[in-house]
């Protein structure tokens, strides 16, 4: 292998040449997790009209202690169905949250502020202009930006679309990734094994996280170490989808063909060998505008690499502003012995103590031990160097 690369090297050739897919229309009903593609702008004013923002009465002006306290109820007012006549002195209007403030009308009296009898309301305490009316356009104007491209919706993005007149929205395409799984070992979940066979699973993972990321993956089957059909599959799967990513045969064994397929397919290698642990293994390359990636066979080490390579790829095509990994701060519970060559990513559970994050290494750390993995919600950036991280260290992590 090559000198291996740092990983913020690999970061920025994989970003430098991936670009945001296309956009698609889509209704809003169905926009949440993707991706704005443009800018959306308010059709009305939020608020739309001058509206209450307490169940109460409107009020012309009544400072405290005037006479003109004392109001006749002469209206309602409810949300959806405003006062079908303007506020005259000395009168009062009954309104609802959300309701037309009607004309006249210089403040909302909280029901808790006035005591009523008789048709007549007498206010307690001091109104000032404006008290609970929300005034048209003070969340947005109409015509201003509600969101920027770039941002994923999530629930409060989604609503603020649906609340400022928008029905459908353009986003980036979910961006279509084949997943090419290989080695002769690997059966179905569930099947029966036969000699030194295991259970396929990075697959499974992969998708999920390709799913979680907000692509949207393709299963292009386990393919055995065979140079031939390796180069078919991946012939084939660089057809039909934006971005391609193997599971395993991609080491120095001499039943790792695929960077051979590969090059025989015309992916062009960008780079094989990262400073790592785990994942070292992994390469990515580029066939025409489709990007490659090939990650190690062993479970640990495939879902780190995605983490740290594949994902931020998956930002991209999706056009978000920052793709690459967003790591937290914590303080290490156990201590933790450096690498000397590679930056190591070891997997640990988060508690919560105080406003602090504690961080507990996981048992099992070898790239194999996907089920100690399973346990843990954390992987905890140990830079190389001499000794250890010790107890107490801060130190930057990645949730999972
Ligand atoms: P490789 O990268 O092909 O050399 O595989 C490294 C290790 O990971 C071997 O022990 C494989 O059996 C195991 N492995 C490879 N692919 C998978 C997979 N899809 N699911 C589970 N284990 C795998
Ligand atoms: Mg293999």
């Amino acid at each position: 292998m090559a000198e291996l690369l740092e990983l913020r090297e690999a970061q920025a050739l994989v970003l430098d040449r991936i670009a945001p897919t296309g956009a698609e229309r889509v209704p809003i009903e169905r926009a949440a997790g993707r991706v704005l593609a443009e800018p959306v702008a308010a059709t009305c004013d939020l608020p739309r009209f001058p509206s209450s923002a307490m169940d109460g009465f409107a009020v012309r002006w009544a400072p405290a202690g005037d006479e003109s306290a004392r109001l006749r109820v002469v209206g309602v007012a409810a949300a959806g169905t405003p006062s079908a006549r303007p506020l005259g002195p000395g009168e009062a209007i009954t309104i609802s949250t959300g309701a037309v403030v009607p004309e006249g009308a210089a403040a909302v009296v909280p029901i808790e502020h006035v005591s009523e009898a008789d048709g007549v309301v007498t206010v307690l305490g001091s109104v000032a202009l404006g008290d609970n009316i929300r005034r048209p356009g003070l969340d947005v104007a109409a015509g201003d930006l509600v969101l920027e491209p770039g941002v994923r919706l999530g629930p409060a993005q989604v609503a603020a679309l649906a609340a400022a007149g928008a029905s459908e929205a353009q986003c980036r395409s979910r961006p279509r990734v084949g997943v090419l799984v290989t080695g002769s070992e690997l059966r179905p979940p569930g099947s029966e094994l036969g000699p030194g066979e295991i259970y396929e699973s990075n697959g499974l993972m992969l998708a999920a996280q390709l799913v979680a990321a907000g692509a949207v993956p393709a299963q292009l089957g386990v393919v055995p170490d065979d140079r031939g059909k390796l180069e078919q599959t991946i012939e084939r799967a660089l057809l039909g989808f934006d971005m391609l990513v193997t599971s395993g045969g991609a080491s120095a064994g001499e039943r790792d063909l695929v960077r051979e397929a590969q090059a025989a397919a015309q992916v062009e290698e960008v780079f094989h060998g990262v400073a790592i642990k785990p994942g070292k293994p992994v390469g990515f390359g580029m066939r025409r505008s489709h990007p490659v990636f090939n990650l190690p066979g062993n479970p640990v080490s495939s879902l780190v690499c995605f983490e740290l390579l594949v994902r931020p790829a998956v930002n991209a095509l999706l056009g978000l502003p920052e793709p690459l990994p967003a790591f937290d701060d914590g303080t290490l519970v156990a201590a933790i012995r450096r690498g000397p060559r590679r930056d190591e990513y070891v997997r640990a559970s988060t508690r919560r103590e105080g406003s602090d994050l504690l961080l507990e290494p996981a048992t099992g750390q070898e790239s194999h031990m996907i089920v100690s993995t399973a346990k843990a919600n954390a992987l905890v950036h140990v830079p190389r160097g001499d000794g250890e991280l010790a107890i107490g260290d801060r130190v930057r992590f990645l949730p999972l």
